[in-house]
C-alpha cells in the first residue's frame, strides 16, 4: 500500500459518505489515499452498533495510513419519512388520490402513514407535497380531522419509508428527534470529530445540540446543514451559531424551486467567508459517477465552481456509499480540485485580514500577515502550530496558495483541521519547543521533497503555545548541513 502523497493532495477537503460499497477496510484506506479527508456516517441508516463498528474500521485505517482522517456523524433531524405501504410498490399517475391518516397502519394500497404524529393537524389545503427527493409531487385537496387527501400532479413510484418533504410547510416537530439525542450523545462519548444536524430551521436549533454536547464535554464541531427555506431566512444567525455549514443541496433542492440552488449556494459560502466558517457543498456533485467511471462536463464544472464560490470542503454522498466506483469517484474530485486550485495562485481569494467576534484581532492580524511575508521571502510552507486549531481555522480561511502543514500533538486538533481548507495536519511530539519543532518540521519535508536545505519556512503559533504569548511569527531557514535524521 502506498501512502498519501502530500504533493498531490489537494487543498480544498473531501468528504466521503461510508456505506456497502466501501466500508472494507481496504476501500476505505484507498479512500484515505486518494484524498478523503472526512468520513461521514449518515444517522439515517444503521444503528449505534453499525456506527461503531465503522470507527473501529476508520480507527485501523488511520494506523494504515498514518493519517489522522476525521469522522462526520451526520444526525438525520426531523426527516419526515412515509411509514410502511400497505402494498408495495405504489405506481401512481397524474390524478391519482391518496390519503394521509393517522396512526401507522394503512389498510389498502392508496393510504400513506408517516413517522410525523402532528402531519395531519398541520397540513392545510393548497400545501404541496413531495415524495421520493421531489420527484413526486402531489396537493393537499381535502383535509378533515384524521385525514389529508392529497391529488398526484407529478407521478412516480411509491415505497415504504421515503423522505417527505413539505416546502413552504413550517413544521412544529422539534429539531432534535429523541434519536437523534441519542445518536449526539453517542458521538460525545465516541470522540466524533463533526455532528451534523439536519434540517436547521433557526439558531436555536444549532444552540440546543451545542448546549447539549457542552454539558457532555465534547469537543465535536456542529456542522448546520442548509436544506429548509426557514434556513435561508435565518442564514446569517445560524451561521454565527455554528461552527461549520453545509450546503445540503439534496433537501435544499426540493424544499425550494431547484432553479433557485445556485444563488443560494453562493449566498451561503459568502455567509461563511465573512463570517469565518467553514462550508461544505454536498449532494450530486459527482451523481453520474455512481455507474460512471468518468464525470459530466456539467459535474467537473460543479465541484470547481464549488471551489472558486469559496467552499472549504466538498462531499460525496451516494457516489462512495454505495456506487460502483468511490476510489475512482475520490481521485477524479481530487484532480479536478487540484486543477482550479491552481487558478488561486495567481489570483489569490481572500487576502483581506478579516475579523470575527470569535477569533482574537491579534490571531487574526497575525495569521495575516504570516501569508504576506511568506510570499515576500519565497517561503516554501507555512506551519501552523495550534493546541486547539483555532489558528489553523483562521489561516484556512485566508485563502492562499503556500502549502501550509497544520501542526499539534493532539490527535483531536488534527482530525479538526481535516476540514480546513489548505491545512495539512501533521502530528509533533513536542509543540512548546521551538527547536524540536523545526526539527520534526524539517524532517517531513525533506521528506517528502517539500523543503530543501536553505528554504525559508514561516511559523505561527497558536495563542499561548509558548507560555505567556499571543500568537507568535518566527522564520526558520531549513540548515544548509544536511539534516540528521
Ligand atoms: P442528506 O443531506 O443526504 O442527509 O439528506 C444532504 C442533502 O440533503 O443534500
Ligand atoms: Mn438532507
Amino acid at each position: 500500500m502506498t501512502t498519501r502523497n502530500t504533493l498531490s493532495e489537494a487543498r480544498t477537503k473531501i468528504i466521503a459518505t461510508v456505506g456497502p460499497a466501501c466500508e472494507d477496510e481496504a476501500i476505505l484506506a484507498e479512500l484515505v489515499i486518494h484524498g478523503v479527508d472526512i468520513f461521514r456516517i449518515n444517522a439515517a441508516h444503521g444503528t449505534q452498533t453499525d456506527f461503531a463498528r465503522l470507527l473501529a474500521k476508520i480507527e485501523r485505517v488511520r494506523e494504515v495510513t498514518d493519517f489522522q482522517v476525521g469522522v462526520l456523524l451526520d444526525l438525520a433531524g426531523p426527516k419526515i419519512r412515509l411509514g410502511k405501504l400497505f402494498q408495495e410498490p405504489l405506481e401512481v399517475d397524474v390524478g391519482t388520490v391518496v390519503t394521509f391518516i393517522r396512526g401507522d397502519v394503512s389498510s389498502s394500497p392508496f393510504e400513506l402513514t408517516s413517522n410525523y404524529t402532528k402531519l395531519i393537524d398541520e397540513l392545510s389545503v393548497g400545501d404541496l407535497v413531495m415524495l421520493a427527493d421531489g420527484m413526486i409531487s402531489m396537493e393537499v385537496v381535502e383535509k378533515k380531522k384524521d385525514f389529508a387527501r392529497c391529488l398526484v400532479s407529478v407521478t412516480g413510484t411509491i415505497r415504504s419509508k421515503q423522505g417527505i418533504n413539505l416546502p413552504g410547510t413550517s413544521l412544529s416537530v422539534s429539531s432534535m428527534r429523541p434519536e437523534d439525542v441519542d445518536n449526539a450523545m453517542w458521538a460525545a462519548k465516541n470522540q466524533i470529530d463533526f455532528i451534523g444536524l439536519s434540517f436547521v430551521r433557526s439558531a436555536q436549533d444549532v444552540s440546543s445540540l451545542k448546549n447539549l454536547l457542552a454539558s457532555l464535554d465534547s469537543q465535536a464541531l456542529v456542522i448546520a446543514k442548509i436544506e429548509k427555506r426557514e434556513a435561508l431566512e435565518n442564514l446569517e444567525a445560524i451561521v454565527d451559531a455554528a461552527d461549520g455549514v453545509m450546503v445540503a443541496r439534496g433537501d435544499l433542492g426540493v424544499e425550494i424551486d431547484v432553479a433557485e440552488t445556485p444563488v443560494a449556494q453562493k449566498r451561503i459560502i459568502q455567509v461563511c467567508r465573512e463570517k469565518l466558517k467553514p462550508v461544505i457543498v454536498a449532494t450530486q456533485m459527482l451523481e453520474s459517477m455512481h455507474h460512471n467511471r468518468r464525470p459530466t462536463r456539467a459535474e467537473a464544472s460543479d465541484v470547481a465552481n464549488a471551489i472558486l464560490d469559496g467552499a472549504d470542503a466538498c462531499m460525496l454522498s451516494g457516489e462512495t456509499a454505495i456506487g460502483d466506483f468511490p476510489v475512482i469517484t475520490v481521485d477524479t474530485m481530487n484532480r479536478i480540485m487540484l486543477s482550479t486550485e491552481k487558478m488561486l495562485k495567481t489570483t489569490p481569494q481572500d487576502v483581506k485580514t478579516r475579523f470575527s467576534s470569535r477569533v482574537h484581532p491579534v490571531t487574526s492580524a497575525v495569521t495575516h500577515n504570516a501569508a504576506n511575508i511568506a510570499e515576500a521571502i519565497d517561503a516554501k510552507l507555512v506551519v501552523v502550530a495550534s493546541r486547539t486549531g483555532g489558528t489553523a481555522w483562521v489561516k484556512a480561511k485566508q485563502r492562499n496558495y503556500i502549502p501550509t502543514l497544520g501542526v499539534s500533538d493532539s490527535d483531536h486538533t488534527l482530525r479538526r483541521m481535516c476540514l480546513f481548507w489548505g491545512i495539512m495536519p501533521h502530528k509533533v511530539t513536542n509543540l512548546e519547543n521551538p527547536e524540536s519543532l523545526f526539527d520534526e518540521v524539517t524532517k517531513w519535508g525533506i521528506e517528502r521533497g517539500m523543503l530543501s536545505p536553505g528554504d525559508r519556512v514561516v511559523y505561527v503559533t497558536g495563542t499561548g503555545v509558548l507560555n505567556n504569548t499571543h500568537n507568535l511569527l518566527v522564520v526558520h531557514e531549513v540548515p544548509k548541513i544536511s539534516h540528521s535524521v
